[in-house]
């Protein structure tokens, strides 16, 4: 039986009005229409934002493209902009409550995970606030007398920076402190289920003294206001984290004008087990991939690939340590797993569930949403007996639903962790360091995690093989994606000329 949490009702709360951000002024929509967005775990209203226009979305990129052309920002030294990303985030830790507070009620997400993501997006913001005065190009003093060579790092422009809902205020910082730092400009568009924090963070940069037209933010769905976003001749680059299908077509809008594009996209990441793992610590760690943001993470661990010899009894372990798992009420402070975004979301995990079991897969456990009076919620589901080929083990599920695969020799472990189109993330677990790195070296994945599993770093990039991903997030080079270079070629004394050779 899963242990779950009764959500309270919110009684108290009162939904916040949201207007958008333009050119530094805060906004509504033109016929001031609004969308208003249920939260997942209690079933009411809590947030109204504006339900911006493709016109919206073409002022706020006017504004973006002005701050950029006629400065101030992009003009500035590195270490101003880093003086003001450091004054954000200390702004974002004076907040950090009622920001994860938005998460929590907007996105259904436990409320002490929440507060985590919030310390980590303050790490972040300090790291680039650092790498902002680091920022800086070549030079080549080996090109012969006449010749001195200088390869600068110039910010690329506007920037059109557009996010998901399973990580909001994690996401939209895992981009705009770069792009910043880079001395971009931007115009950014929360999902439109979880707008709430990325407004906020405008009202934190505003009171950080970033100047106007710097960051706009706009609200509203994908095709009205992303899709000009990834298609306006005036930006120079669109940083995307969604779906693999929706990064598809934002690649493919950004063709026509020859955009430089970012993409972080799906997952359906592999942990790989060998026998000699430790594998008390391996348990612990599967539970936390498959639940973790009650799946709903490009980075779930939702596919296990674990060796034959001890398939049964590693699988019998999950399951009895999953009903553990307390899932339920995302304000609850002991709560593990919360609620599923939408109540057609929790349809598709849940059609997931019945098409593997159609196909001949085993439900170990769960399999079923529950009803907990409000709000929507799945119960943490195993799934055994799982072939490579069935669509529980290919596809993104989004939800707590961990399929377990098996094999018998390394290279079939690999084979099988190769076989889809995704390559965001993979583990691996055993004591032998030789088994280690070979499967570091040969899966195809941006991170591989090593006894471990989701650990993370703002040092350390981020980003997927394949159809995973296009580029790297966080790391030292993360600034320098918001760059162009450009070469000064710079001749010393007299030339020789071309008709007329010396
Ligand atoms: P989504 O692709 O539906 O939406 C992402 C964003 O794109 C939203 O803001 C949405 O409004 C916008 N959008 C939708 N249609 C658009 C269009 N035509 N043009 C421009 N923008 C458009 O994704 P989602 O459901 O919000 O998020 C879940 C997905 O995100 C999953 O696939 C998950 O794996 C992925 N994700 C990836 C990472 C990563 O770092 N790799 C991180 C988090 C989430």
């Amino acid at each position: 039986m899963t242990v779950t949490v009764q959500p309270k009702a919110l009684t108290n709360y009162k939904a916040r009005d949201f207007r958008m951000l333009i050119d530094g002024n805060w906004v509504k929509t033109e016929d001031g229409s609004t969308l208003e967005r249920v939260a997942p775990g209690h079933g009411v209203i809590v947030s109204r934002y504006q339900a911006g226009t493709k016109p919206d979305a073409e002022r706020a990129i006017a504004a973006a493209r002005r701050a950029f052309d006629d400065g101030p920002w992009p003009n500035m030294t590195g270490a101003e902009r880093s003086n003001l990303l450091l004054k954000a985030a200390d702004l974002i830790a004076a907040r950090a409550d009622e920001l994860a507070h938005l998460d929590a009620i907007e996105s259904g997400k436990p409320i002490s995970q929440a507060k985590a993501e919030l310390g980590g997006a303050v790490d972040i913001w300090r790291y680039a606030a650092a790498l902002a005065r680091d920022l800086h190009g070549e030079s080549y003093n080996t090109l012969g007398q006449g010749t001195l060579g200088v390869v600068l790092r110039e910010a690329i422009g506007v920037v059109s920076i557009i996010t998901p809902w399973n990580f909001p205020f994690l996401i939209v910082s895992q981009k705009l402190p770069f792009a910043l730092a880079a001395g971009c400009t931007t115009v950014v568009k929360p999902s439109e289920l979880t707008s709430g924090s990325t407004l906020v963070l405008g009202e934190i940069l505003a009171e950080a003294g970033i100047p106007s037209g710097v960051v706009n933010i706009v609200t509203g769905t994908g095709p009205e206001v992303g899709a000009p976003m990834t298609t306006h001749p005036d930006v120079d680059m669109v940083s995307f984290t969604g779906s693999t299908g929706v990064g598809r077509l934002t690649m493919a809008n950004a063709a026509q004008t020859l955009k430089k594009v970012s993409l972080e996209l799906g997952g359906k990441n592999p942990q790989i087990v060998f026998p000699d793992a430790n594998l008390d610590e391996f348990v612990d760690a599967a539970v936390f991939g498959a639940y973790f943001n009650a799946g709903e993470c490009c980075n779930a661990g939702s596919r296990l690939i674990l060796h034959r010899d001890i398939a049964d009894e590693v699988t019998a372990r999950i399951a009895e340590l999953s009903k553990k798992v307390k899932v339920g009420d995302p304000l609850d402070p002991s709560t593990q797993v919360g609620a599923i975004i939408t109540p057609l979301h929790l349809e598709k995990i849940a059609g997931y569930v019945s098409g593997a079991r159609d196909a001949g897969a085993d439900v170990a456990l769960g399999g079923e949403a529950l009803d907990l009076g409000l709000g929507q919620f799945m119960a943490p589901t195993i799934l055994s007996g799982v072939k490579p080929e069935m669509a529980v083990a290919r596809e993104e599920v989004f939800g707590p639903v961990l399929s377990v695969l098996t094999f018998e020799t390394t290279d079939e472990a690999i084979r099988i962790a190769n076989s889809i189109d995704y390559g965001l993330s993979a583990g691996v677990w055993s004591r032998d360091f030789d088994t280690c790195l070979t499967i570091g070296r040969r899966v195809r994945a941006g991170t591989i995690w090593m006894n471990t599993f989701m650990d993370g770093a703002s040092e350390l990039p981020f980003g997927g093989y394949k159809q995973s991903g296009l580029g790297r997030e966080l790391g030292r080079h993360a600034v320098e994606d918001y760059t162009e270079t450009k070469t000064l070629n710079m001749h010393i004394g007299a030339r020789t000329n071309w008709w007329m050779p010396r």
